[in-house]
């Protein structure tokens, strides 16, 4: 497996976004704090496990929270982010309002 730098994992969140239509949370502090925990994710996992949850164990067993993770789509949707708020959508990123604490809909 090929290791990844936090460079790496900045174009790959960035791409993630542009092709989603969302926009990266301009808190370019805390973007890099969770780039930096995909990297390590990355590098002890072998994917892009969510850097605000824990494994499960197995790829297989987090499957849904590779990110972009599979509530991801709902969350940017109707809360304007996703769990971690890596990722807004673009009218929350315009609105200039600080992403809030949400539940993880993994466990819903
Ligand atoms: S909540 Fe989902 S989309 Fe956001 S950083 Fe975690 S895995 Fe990625």
């Amino acid at each position: 497996m090929k290791t990844k730098t936090t460079e790496d994992t900045a174009l790959f969140a960035s791409m993630v976004a542009a092709k989603q239509g969302w926009a990266l949370n301009p808190d370019s502090d805390f973007v890099g704090i969770l780039v930096e925990g995909l990297t390590t994710n990355w590098n002890r996992y072998g994917y892009f496990l969510c850097p605000c949850r824990d494994t499960e164990g197995s790829r297989e067993a987090d499957a849904d929270v590779v990110c972009p993770c599979a509530p991801s789509w709902k969350d940017v949707e109707e809360r304007g982010h996703c769990y971690c708020a890596l990722y807004l959508s673009r009218p929350f990123a315009a609105s200039g309002k600080p992403p809030a604490s949400i539940p993880d809909r993994r466990y819903l």
